[in-house]
């Protein structure tokens, strides 16, 4: 039996860093000031918290200021709109990300909706959306900015290819699906009320899964040949030991015996997320600039 290949996300995502970190020298000769990332956390929920701190740590690695600001989870909305509106004015600044999830007695989309598209180095504002789905110079969200290096790298042109699209969330799904539109693939959404899931999936070149349901696609979904990427990242408990585990959507270990590549959880797309977002960074410092788009 022929085993496919496991996408090495984590080594991809350190050559994207590298690349960043040469651009982001190039930048500072250039401009004489370094690119700035401001990132602010409301509360303290721990997953939040850690991922704030390795966003910082990494920002410094490639040569980046980092500026982090913490707010307590009784901030009012309107003091959190000062702030972004303090950060949308401060030319150290050329990104701006704002942890979610946001307590509930704020409203995310208008926060999203305050930050200055030409900063927002998560893609998630109107503008930027609507930019990527008109084909113009756009912030894209990290993730499937990600996903879309990972399956070029793997596949070359994917110009003509079926892909599916499991998942149409405005930051994972939807986005992903206009970024293999971009690259001429024809392109299926399905979501929680498609019907026939599997002959639909079975269809497909280049599967996307960004659902949030551990191992819900399976090995006898994929078309033989096949590239999978698995974005999901779901905690299970083994019944066995009862120690728990990060699994992706997708019945790795099955799906191996079908696909020609597929992204390991973790390992696969997860690390490309903060890579992705440094190099929005770098790329909004030139926009800002007013110096050409980075390579
Ligand atoms: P959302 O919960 O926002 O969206 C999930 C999508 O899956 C929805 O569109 C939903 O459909 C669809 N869905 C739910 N159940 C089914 C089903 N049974 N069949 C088909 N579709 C279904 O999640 P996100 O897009 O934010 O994230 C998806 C996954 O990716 C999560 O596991 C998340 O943790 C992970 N993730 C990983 C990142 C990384 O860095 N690797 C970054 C971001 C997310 P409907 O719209 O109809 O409800």
């Amino acid at each position: 039996m022929t085993i496919g290949k496991i996408i090495d996300g984590k080594a991809y995502a350190a050559g994207l860093r590298d690349t960043v970190a040469e651009g982001v020298a190039a930048f500072t000769a250039q401009a004489g000031r370094k690119p700035g990332l401001a990132v602010v956390l409301v509360g303290e929920d721990p997953a939040s918290s850690v991922y704030v701190r390795s966003k910082g740590k990494m920002t410094v690695a490639v040569g980046m200021e980092s500026y982090e600001f913490k707010r307590p989870v009784t901030i009012g909305q309107d003091d959190l709109l000062d702030l972004i509106a303090e950060l949308n004015q401060d030319d150290r600044i050329d990104g701006i990300l704002v942890q979610l999830p946001l307590p509930s007695h704020i409203d995310e989309s208008s926060v999203i909706a305050a930050i200055d598209p030409a900063k927002d180095v998560d893609g998630f504002h109107v503008v930027n959306a609507g930019r990527l789905a008109t084909g113009q110079e756009a912030l894209v969200p990290c993730t499937p900015m990600g996903c879309i290096m990972l399956l070029k790298d793997e596949l070359g042109d994917l110009s003509g290819l079926e892909a599916v699209v499991v998942g149409r969330s405005n930051i994972v799904g939807k986005p992903m699906a206009q970024l293999l539109l971009a690259e001429s693939c024809t392109v299926t959404i399905a979501h929680s009320r498609t019907r026939d899931l599997a002959s639909i999936v079975h269809r497909a070149d280049i599967v996307v899964a960004a659902v949030g349901r551990a191992e819900m696609v399976k090995g006898e979904w994929i078309k033989p040949g096949a590239t999978v990427i698995d974005v999901g990242i779901n905690r299970v408990t083994d019944t066995e030991d009862g120690k728990s585990r990060i699994v992706g959507d997708v019945a790795t270990a099955e799906a191996l015996a079908h696909v020609r590549a597929i992204t390991p959880v973790p390992g696969g797309v997860g690390p490309m997320t903060i890579a992705v977002l440094l190099r929005n960074t770098l790329v909004a410092a030139h926009a800002r600039a007013g110096l050409p788009k980075p390579e």
